[in-house]
């Protein structure tokens, strides 16, 4: 889509930080971290949001959850990690193509509900 931040992240007409890309999937380190490791996992497909799902794009967005580990594996992020996907202006979505946040390291994040208490 071409008034889409992340399609011309994906084409190459705005730098990003890549840590992982393939056919499907590109993952990027995200602007402005809200933990010590947040990271972008996104479709090269453009989806809007979860509630643009449909027949044509839903395996696509599937396919995001076996690769959410693998990027946080790929960030050493070996005790776990916290996949956030806002979706929708009530959901806090700023950017309109489908993105999970993988942020590591949490308790040290600063996101709206950060930090966590350790209890
Ligand atoms: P959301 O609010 O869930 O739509 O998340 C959008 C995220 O994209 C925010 O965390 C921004 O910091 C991030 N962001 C915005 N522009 C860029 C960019 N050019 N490169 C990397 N991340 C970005
Ligand atoms: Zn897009």
């Amino acid at each position: 889509m071409s008034d889409c931040l992340f399609c011309k992240i994906i084409a190459g007409d705005i730098p990003s930080k890549k840590v992982y890309e393939d056919d499907e999937y590109l993952a990027f380190w995200d602007i402005a971290p809200k933990a010590p490791v947040h990271i972008l996992l996104i479709p090269k497909k453009h989806v809007t949001s979860l509630y643009h799902l449909d027949d044509s794009n839903v395996s696509v967005v599937q396919g995001m959850m076996s690769k959410a580990p693998e990027i946080a594996k790929l960030m050493e992020l070996n005790d776990g990690f916290r996949a956030v996907v806002n979706t929708g202006d009530g959901g806090g979505q700023e950017v309109g193509h489908i993105h999970f946040h993988i942020l590591g390291d949490v308790r040290k994040a600063t996101w709206s509900g950060f930090p966590l208490q350790d209890n």
